[in-house]
């Protein structure tokens, strides 16, 4: 029997007279990387944000590890084991890289990282898997787009969390970005189920087991990736407008 870590069970969303996700029901199996895709404005964000406690649903099931967590707080979510990134990385400016990573572990509730000497000394770890260590001082506002993306990956996987919601996060990257944090997923897959949206279809296609497609905020499809690029649904309402070359 397969266990899943999350499962939404008839999950909509309404705004006004927009239906953003339409009846969704998604389960994720422990491990492994799910690529999410779709045309602008059909209801990926709006998903991650109804799992991640930033919207409450109009109606439907969140269940995270066999417990129903659709009307939590993104606080006690992010507790329970689930983490996300955003399409803009959402960081404070005037905060270093080092209290970036810092804060948020001091919150999260691990119990292998107590002390603050020892929370110091992970966030040296992970800064030092970004090449960040030697600048731990520099201001949030001083990092390129590519760092503050990766500075945020980092910051999401903090905590280690059990799910990581990963929204576009190549976008706006040049192409060594792209490795660098291509390189830093398929290392993180190991430990954390990742989610992942993303428009960059070829480096999507890189990393995930499967990938669930959204159009109009319904799932259209739900497969191994060489069977989603075959589907003609996908193809029509989705694939045949993006580059695949
Ligand atoms: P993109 O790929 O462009 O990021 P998306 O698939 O993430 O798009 P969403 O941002 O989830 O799409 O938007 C889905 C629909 O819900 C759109 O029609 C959008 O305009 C609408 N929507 C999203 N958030 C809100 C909101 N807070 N209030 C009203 N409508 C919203």
């Amino acid at each position: 029997m397969v266990d899943f870590i999350l499962k939404t069970l008839d999950l909509s969303k309404n705004f006004g007279g927009i239906t953003a996700i339409n009846n969704a029901n998604v389960e994720i199996p422990y491990k492994g990387v799910t690529g999410i895709i779709g045309p602008n404005g059909a209801g990926k964000t709006t998903f991650f944000n109804l799992l991640s406690g930033f919207l409450r649903p109009t109606s439907g099931k969140i269940i995270f590890e066999n417990r129903d967590i659709t009307n939590l707080k993104p606080h006690k979510i992010a507790r329970a084991g689930l983490s996300r990134s955003f399409q803009i990385a959402n960081l404070f400016p005037n905060m270093t890289i080092e209290e970036t990573v810092l804060i948020p572990l001091l919150s999260s509730s691990n119990a292998n990282y107590k002390s603050i000497k020892a929370l110091r000394k992970r966030t040296y770890h992970l800064l030092q898997s970004i090449e960040l260590e030697q600048r731990k001082n520099t201001l949030v506002k001083d990092l390129t787009q590519g760092e503050l993306k990766i500075l945020d990956l980092i910051r999401a996987v903090s905590s280690e969390p059990k799910l990581l919601l990963l929204d576009e996060p190549f976008a706006g990257l040049g192409h060594q970005t792209i490795i660098q944090l291509t390189k830093i997923i398929a290392e993180l897959r190991k430990k954390t189920t990742v989610i992942i949206i993303e428009h960059k279809l070829r480096e999507l296609l890189n990393l995930v087991d499967r990938i669930i497609v959204v159009n109009f905020g319904v799932i259209i499809a739900d497969d191994l990736p060489e069977q989603i690029i075959k589907n003609q649904d996908v193809i029509d309402s989705y694939l045949g407008k993006e580059e695949l070359k």
